[in-house]
């Protein structure tokens, strides 16, 4: 299993990274040990400024390389909500030096999910909000309709250069409002309204 994150999936979170907006997806990858289903999330040692990032994550179905954007829509079915955990600190030097991003974004527990998937039919993209809530206030909200790239085009574009495989997990991007983590704090997430997300921070 593993786990495709997009950067920069959102015109107003590039805008607030002063990063210029992609002209094709930007992906990166995070190994299994990321994935955190259950259980509180310990704030790690290396980082002085840990931030959220809540992302819609897409359950990859079934096997794929080249896949066409006319039939990437067969090759998932059901959403959630999860965090790609940034230390915010270590990507800026390794933006500054030019070097790759694992050790800001693949450590170990950096990609929670929620263990509740939604179907998607009962989710319609285009009118579709999910909303990050930190210690009850809201601090991000997510619209996939202003994605740059949607789903379908995400998928063929990841797997022109990797197979995808049953139970890989893509991560959309974040939208704006992105924020650093406190020890104590509590983050929950909700789609359509929905909680499907609660982390506690220690
Ligand atoms: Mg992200």
């Amino acid at each position: 299993m593993k786990i495709i994150c997009i950067g920069r999936n959102y015109a107003d979170h590039a805008k607030e990274m002063n990063s210029p907006l992609p002209t094709e997806p930007i992906y990166f990858l995070k190994p299994d040990t990321a994935l955190l289903k259950e259980g509180d999330f310990y704030y790690p040692k290396f980082t002085k400024e840990l931030h959220f990032e809540c992302e819609l994550v897409v359950r990859i179905d079934k096997v794929g390389k080249y896949i066409q954007p006319k039939f990437a829509s067969k090759y998932y079915s059901q959403f959630t909500l999860g965090m790609d955990f940034t230390a915010r600190d270590i990507q800026q030097l390794c933006k500054e030096k030019g070097l790759p991003w694992e050790r800001a974004k693949g450590f170990d527990h950096s990609a929670p999910i929620s263990s509740t998937w939604v179907d998607k039919q009962n989710v319609d993209l285009e009118n579709a909000t999910f909303q990050l809530f930190q210690n009850g206030e809201l601090k991000q909200i997510g619209h996939p309709k202003d994605f740059i790239f949607s789903i379908d085009q995400l998928i063929a574009y990841v797997s022109q250069f990797i197979t995808l495989k049953t139970g890989d997990l893509l991560f959309t991007g974040t939208p704006a409002g992105v924020g650093p983590v406190q020890i104590g704090d509590t983050l929950t997430a909700a789609l359509n309204g929905q909680e499907l997300l609660s982390l506690k921070i220690k």
